[in-house]
């Protein structure tokens, strides 16, 4: 892991940065992330294999409580396998499996992910994104294939963390662990503004990516979300969640940093800022249409990314697009 550039004083003053201040922390951010990765985005494709989730965090739709409103649905392997020819057909070899945290769905994605590699004949990223499981379901899933697999530790405030999760920060931190320990290539991520949260702590969430080692992280500005505890709270500032992001980027040149759909629901132009912002992975939504209306991550007017939004902004930015960097020779296969 790379030392940080920023101290920690550097990094609570740039979150604060606006007009020319916040150019030039992203132009170093740009510069940093050209360096490292050759003008070029990573293309995820992802499918959303479950809306059912047993936590119950209070600042999004599918939380526990809301289940028995939610019109549920689990993805068979063959459904999910079928979502994955198109995204192979597209030529994006980073596949993101990604569900609310339900441990019924595992077989499915097990067998999927046999059949995905098969597709691709090996050279294919499986990445995973269903929340805090035993080290044993993980282990299980690595060897089914798992390549990568994103947690979010969502706020490093241990006493916020408890209060919007209803579980302590340290067994997300030890998920974490258990992940990097098993060889998986792991993301993190983290909300800012949310409610209740203080600026310093988002400089610990930055931190935090570094010292755990991580090779992702993700920014998502707070959406208030229809039907949970935080709905009545203000959004998410753009401004602070793209500061946090060119701040990763100057720290830890080498991490994988998606341009989130939440920043293009928070400001129209949101996504084409992250990149702006020094971001370089962009994810394209590859579930089912039936099922999108359901996954109801952000409530029912979440915005779907698309591949011509993607073209468009990749292009836009001066940027080519690539495949998997963790595929054995580095290469990734280009889109
Ligand atoms: S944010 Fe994730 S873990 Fe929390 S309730 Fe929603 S789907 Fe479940």
């Amino acid at each position: 892991m790379a030392v940080s550039m920023l101290s920690t004083s550097e990094i609570r003053a740039a979150l604060d940065a606006r007009g020319s201040r916040q150019q030039e922390l992203f132009a170093e951010a740009r510069r940093l992330r050209d360096k490292h990765f050759a003008r070029s985005i990573v293309l995820r494709g992802v499918i959303e294999v479950t809306n059912v989730c047993r936590v119950n965090c209070d600042y999004c739709p599918m939380r526990r409580d809301n289940t028995r409103y939610n019109d549920r649905y689990f993805m068979s392997s063959d459904e999910i396998v079928q979502r994955a020819r198109e995204i192979h057909e597209a030529g994006i070899d980073v596949i993101l499996l990604q569900g609310g945290e339900a441990p019924r769905v595992l077989a499915a994605v097990k067998e999927a992910i046999a059949a995905i590699k098969e597709l691709y004949g090996g050279r294919v990223e499986v990445l995973l994104n269903l929340g805090s499981l035993t080290r044993d379901q993980y282990s299980e899933l690595r060897q089914a294939g798992a390549t990568s697999y994103i947690l979010k530790h969502e706020t490093s405030d241990a006493a916020l963390h408890e209060q919007v999760r209803g579980e302590t920060l340290e067994s997300r931190l030890e998920s974490l662990r258990d992940l990097l320990d098993l060889g998986y290539k792991v993301g993190t991520g983290f909300i800012s503004d949310l409610p209740g949260q203080r600026i310093e702590s988002i400089v610990d969430d930055i931190e935090l990516a570094g010292r755990l080692g991580v090779h992702m992280c993700s920014v998502s500005p707070f959406a208030p979300a229809p039907d949970t505890p935080l709905a009545d709270q203000p959004s998410g500032s753009l401004d602070l969640a793209l500061n946090s992001i060119a701040c990763l980027r100057i720290c830890y040149p080498h991490l994988l940093i998606p341009s989130v759909s939440a920043l293009e629901k928070a400001d129209s132009g949101g996504q084409a800022r992250g990149l702006e912002a020094g971001a370089n992975v962009l994810t394209i939504n590859f579930t089912a249409e039936s099922d999108r209306q359901r996954y109801l991550i952000y409530g029912k007017n979440r915005f779907v990314v698309r591949m011509q939004h993607v073209q468009e902004i990749v292009r836009n930015a001066g940027l080519g697009i690539r495949g998997s960097i963790f595929l054995p020779d580095g290469a990734g296969r280009p889109a």
